[in-house]
C-alpha cells in the first residue's frame, strides 16, 4: 500500500529506495539473534533471517489546500560518506511525477529533522549548481533543528570521529541553496501547517526533530519521522539509534508516543518503514504489556 486516505487528506509514499540488512550501524542493539524473536515484525519489516528491511521514502500529504511533501531523501548527485547514499542517480522525480506530482505543484516542503536522509531532494543539481527542486514551495524547517546544525556546521573544532559526521555536506548543498533562494521559513516546533496539518515535537533523534501530525474529519495519522526508525523500536522501546543525538531522550519520547497512540485509531505512518509502511499500534494481549505495530494491509 503506497496511498492512504486521512478524512479530506491524501498521503501517497514515493520510494527513494528498499533496503534489506545492511542497516544495522543505525541500530547497533538489534542483531539477527534478537530480531529474530520478534515474530510480528516478519515478514514485511524484517526478513526470516533476521535482517531488518527499510526503506526511504518521501510522503506527499495534499489536503483541499496543499500540496506537501514531508522529507525529501537523499537525492541525486550528493556526495556522502555512506557508500550506498553517495552519487545515486535514481528515477524519484519520475516517480513522483508518476505519483501525480510535479515539482512545481509542490507548495509546501516539510523536514522532519535535517538528516542526510530527509532533505536530499531539496535541491538538485542544474549546470553544476544545487537549485531548490520544489521552487514554488516554502520549504518549512524547525527553528531550533536549524540553530543546531548551523552551529555544528560553523564549529571548525568538530573532528571526523563526530557523531555528526554523517551529515557533512547536508547544509551546503542541500539546506543553504533553498536559504539562499529566500524560500525557507523557520518554525516553532508545534506549528500548525493547515486545518489539517500540525507539528508534534519528538526530540531526541534530534534536538528539533518533529513529528507530523495529521487529523481531518475525524481520522487522524501521525507521520513518525525518525523518532521510530524502525518497528523494532516498538518492541524494544531503549533499542536508540547510534544517530539520536540524545539516546535517553528518544527512548523516553518513543515511550510517550506509546502512551498517548497505542489501541488509538490513529495510523502511524514510519518514515524508514517498508512496505505497507503504516500500521496501529497496540498493546499486547498478555496484561498489556510491550507494544506492537499492527501493519495496515
Ligand atoms: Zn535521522
Amino acid at each position: 500500500m503506497n496511498q492512504w486516505q486521512i478524512g479530506n487528506v491524501k498521503i501517497t509514499r514515493v520510494i527513494e529506495m528498499e533496503i534489506t540488512g545492511g542497516t544495522r550501524f543505525i541500530l547497533p542493539q538489534a542483531t539477527r539473534d534478537a530480531v529474530s524473536k520478534i515474530d510480528w515484525l516478519t515478514p514485511h519489516f524484517a526478513d526470516p533471517d533476521g535482517n531488518l528491511i527499510m526503506s526511504i521514502h518521501a510522503l506527499v500529504v495534499e489536503t483541499p489546500t496543499r500540496k506537501m511533501i514531508v522529507d525529501t531523501c537523499i537525492g541525486n548527485d550528493k556526495q556522502r560518506s555512506v557508500p550506498n547514499w553517495t552519487n545515486l542517480q535514481l528515477p524519484f522525480l519520475e516517480d513522483l511525477s508518476k505519483a501525480g506530482y510535479e515539482t512545481g505543484d509542490i507548495d509546501t516542503v516539510m523536514c522532519t529533522h535535517l538528516h542526510v536522509d530527509h532533505v536530499g531532494w531539496n535541491t538538485m543539481l542544474v549546470d553544476g549548481e544545487w537549485v531548490p527542486t520544489f521552487p514554488n514551495a516554502r520549504y518549512l524547517m524547525g527553528k531550533q533543528e536549524y540553530e543546531y546544525w548551523d552551529k555544528v556546521e560553523s564549529d571548525k573544532t568538530r573532528s571526523e570521529a563526530d557523531a555528526d559526521q554523517l551529515n557533512r555536506g547536508v547544509m551546503g548543498d542541500s539546506v543553504r541553496p533553498v536559504f539562499d533562494a529566500g524560500l525557507v521559513d523557520l518554525v516553532d516546533m508545534d506549528h500548525r501547517v493547515c486545518d489539517e496539518v500540525f507539528l508534534e515535537p519528538t526530540t531526541g533523534h534530534t534536538p528539533g526533530h518533529v513529528s507530523i501530525h495529521i487529523r481531518s474529519e475525524g481520522a487522524e495519522a501521525l507521520i513518525t519521522g525518525d523518532s521510530i526508525h524502525h518497528p523494532c523500536q516498538i518492541e524494544h522501546l531503549d533499542w536508540a539509534s547510534s544517530a539520536d543525538f540524545d539516546q535517553t531522550a528518544s527512548t523516553a519520547t518513543r515511550a510517550s508516543l506509546m502512551d498517548k497512540y497505542a489501541d488509538e485509531d490513529i495510523l502511524i505512518i514510519g518514515t524508514h518503514f517498508a512496505t505497507p509502511t503504516a500500521g496501529h499500534l497496540r498493546t499486547k494481549d498478555a496484561g498489556g504489556k510491550g507494544y506492537w505495530l499492527d501493519p495496515a494491509i
